[in-house]
């Protein structure tokens, strides 16, 4: 008698066992209709076996047709990820497959003649592209290039050696932003045969694009983290770009990292993975040097373009003789570079008008009801909490003393563009950030604006990621310090990432790239580093800070938070976790609010594990065994997190 392996669609931690009736084939990868307690759901066939005919098992009722079967590959992804992030398995089969439905084979797509025009490789590019493509099992690769170094270019010629192989490819970015730029580079160079695929698309367009993978129509895949699951088969490479980026941690259930699943998908099909970046991680790098993987350095821009000259502005002299959230200094680099027809690009790392809503008369700052973080004014004439995501009308009145003092301070982006507006009113200034760019489309509308007629692009940290736009030759950098003081052992880390990210998108055509750094902490290392793109240095100076405390790389982090709408209820559970982990010796910092002490009305508390790479799989299990939390409580665990708020 046959028997099968079923992953439930219902919330339970393990696959149930059922068993085949003889009129019913079922094949791994089917989904089946099965009784469940005292009702019926839906399941997917994980696995097959022959057995005694009395086990005391629930027979399926039938194959559920509306739905396709799932490839072998995807299923073992899904079976590591509820293993690896503890989730249960319906959760990765959502993570993994979506929401899936029957599809109808979709049409072959027509033929995009490709203008293929391999350049002749630099150097170190070619012997990156060898390196990567000698071997032919699993192998792992940090490609650290610095910007405008070619990086694209080793991952195309990489791509093209393994469509020889008829092996398939998937090419990550940090951003849905990132995706049409790429798009446009590998069709140009292998046609028809790559896709895109994010969230931003049609329902229809993905059905379309997912059968055209499932059919093996397509090589490459190309998008951001979710790519990682795409459904290809015979896989031989994928890319991280960008693979600093904290966009690769999905933020909620399961938490996973997209460079753990690729490593699996990776090791599963004897693929190569390559890590692209001009700022790696410290850990990436670090495990570079530990020759756990191997290091391929880009180390000059393409026809040895020179890097943008960098000069860090002092506020706090700025300050002092002319209050004004744009120097002098930067101001003047802003006309010149307008007379000369050239495109400047705008950091601002803030959204809205003004961050600190405070009331002169009381002092109080009007704050989110449900956070207590300040509102933010934003320029539609709203309040908003960036932490919330609610929205209140504007108001001059005190919610505390009720006198109309409430004054609106700090500077935000809005305040940046209407004062740029006000300075240059001739030029033709447009803004990206998450209110302007709400959609893909609208996101790559404004982008598109900027390539064409566009002179000063202000933007948040979506401005510093990949693009390359020739004509951009001035970088200007507004309140970089907020980034560099948040409460977070990765700050630093972060400052230099993106402020040298941006600087690098400065002078990637003919002409020499400027770069202006406001700061009131010019003597930072991360800002020093940063002024002479010097990745190394930097590295060296932060990687003791690490040791010191005990951070990764010389440790890996569990991040555990509990959260509820009562105060009391937390602190209670909290209190009852720190018994239960002292006693499986499990050593915790906390408990302790988290940074972030309240979101949408929910108290936080948290939890920070830190045990050496060898304990970690062991604390994971121990954490397992974790005792349920009451009703009331949420209780999330994050292996290896990103941020510790
Ligand atoms: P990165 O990703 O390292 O920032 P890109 O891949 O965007 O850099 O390359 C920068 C520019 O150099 C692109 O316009 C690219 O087409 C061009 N390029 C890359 N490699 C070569 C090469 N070997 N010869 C000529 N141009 C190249
Ligand atoms: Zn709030």
């Amino acid at each position: 008698m046959q028997f099968c392996e079923v992953l439930v669609f219902r919330g339970v931690p393990t696959l149930y066992t059922y068993s085949v009736p003889d009129t019913i084939s079922v094949v791994q990868g089917d989904h089946v209709d099965i009784p469940f307690g005292r009702s019926h759901c839906v399941g997917l066939v994980m696995g097959i076996s022959d057995g005694e005919s009395d086990r005391p098992c629930k027979p399926i009722f039938s194959l559920h047709e509306k739905k396709t079967a799932v490839h072998p590959e995807l299923l073992s992804v899904i079976s590591w990820l509820y293993k690896f992030y503890r989730c249960t398995p319906h959760q990765a089969y959502q993570t993994v497959v979506g929401n899936k439905k029957k599809r109808l084979l979709p049409p072959e797509a027509p033929p995009v003649v490709s203008t293929d025009s391999d350049p002749l490789l630099t150097e170190e590019q070619q012997a990156a592209v060898d390196a990567i493509i000698s071997d032919h099992g699993f192998s792992e690769w940090l490609l650290y290039g610095i910007t405008s170094s070619g990086k694209t270019e080793v991952y195309i010629q990489v791509a093209k050696a393994m469509l020889a192989r008829k092996k398939t490819v998937l090419m990550l970015l940090p951003e849905i932003a990132l995706t049409p730029q790429f798009m446009h580079v590998f069709t140009e160079r292998f046609g028809s045969t790559c896709v895109i695929l994010h969230s931003g698309l049609t329902p229809k367009y993905r059905e379309i694009a997912w059968g055209r993978i499932e059919s093996g129509q397509v090589q490459i895949v190309i998008g951001p983290r979710s790519v990682v699951f795409a459904p290809v088969q015979n896989l031989g490479l994928i890319v991280i770009d960008e693979e600093h980026e904290s966009t690769y941690k999905q933020e909620n259930h399961p938490r996973y990292d997209t460079a753990e699943v690729a490593r699996f998908r990776c090791e599963e099909s004897r693929a190569s993975l390559v890590y692209g970046s001009a700022t790696p991680s410290i850990e990436r790098y670090y495990s570079a040097i530990q020759n756990r993987i191997g290091l391929l350095c880009l180390s000059d821009r393409i026809f040895n373009r020179p890097l943008p000259k960098i000069e860090i502005v002092d506020m706090t002299t700025q300050m002092a003789q002319n209050p004004t959230p744009i120097s002098s200094v930067l101001h003047d680099a802003i006309s010149e570079t307008l007379a000369l027809g050239e495109k400047i690009l705008i950091l601002v790392n803030r959204r809205g008008y003004a961050p600190y809503i405070s009331c002169q008369k009381c002092g109080k700052l009007y704050a989110c009801p449900q956070c207590q973080l300040s509102f933010t004014y934003h320029h539609d004439m709203s309040f908003r909490c960036h932490r919330c995501d609610i929205k209140v009308p504007v108001t001059h009145t005190c919610p505390s003393c009720q006198k109309p003092h409430l004054s609106f301070g700090g500077t935000g982006i809005q305040k940046i563009e209407m004062e740029l507006v006000k300075r240059f009113p001739e030029a033709k200034i447009d803004r990206l950030d998450r209110d302007t760019a709400k959609t893909s489309k609208t996101l790559e509308k404004i982008l598109k604006d900027f390539k064409s007629d566009g002179q000063i692009l202000i933007g948040t940290q979506m401005i510093a990621k990949g693009h390359h736009i020739e004509s951009v030759t001035l970088v200007g950098v507004i309140g970089i310090d907020t980034t560099l003081n948040m409460p977070d052992f990765r700050s630093p880390e972060r400052t230099f990432q993106l402020l040298t990210q941006v600087a690098g998108r400065a002078g990637r055509g003919d002409k020499l790239g400027r770069v202006f750094i406001q700061t009131f902490q010019p003597d930072h290392y991360a800002i020093q580093h940063a002024k002479t793109h010097d990745y190394k240095s930097f590295y060296t100076e932060e990687l003791p800070n690490r040791d010191a405390f005990l951070y990764p790389p010389y440790s890996r982090l569990t991040h555990i938070i509990l959260s509820s709408l009562t105060e009391k209820d937390v602190k209670i559970h909290a209190t009852y976790l720190a018994k239960w982990l002292k006693s499986v010796a499990v050593v915790a910092l906390g408990p302790t609010p988290a940074p972030i002490e309240k979101i949408k009305n929910h108290y936080r508390w948290h939890f920070l594990i830190k045990s050496l790479p060898e304990h970690h799989e062991e604390v994971k299990e121990k954490l397992a065994q974790l005792p349920l939390a009451p009703k009331s409580v949420r209780v999330i665990i994050d292996y290896d997190p990103k941020s510790i708020f």
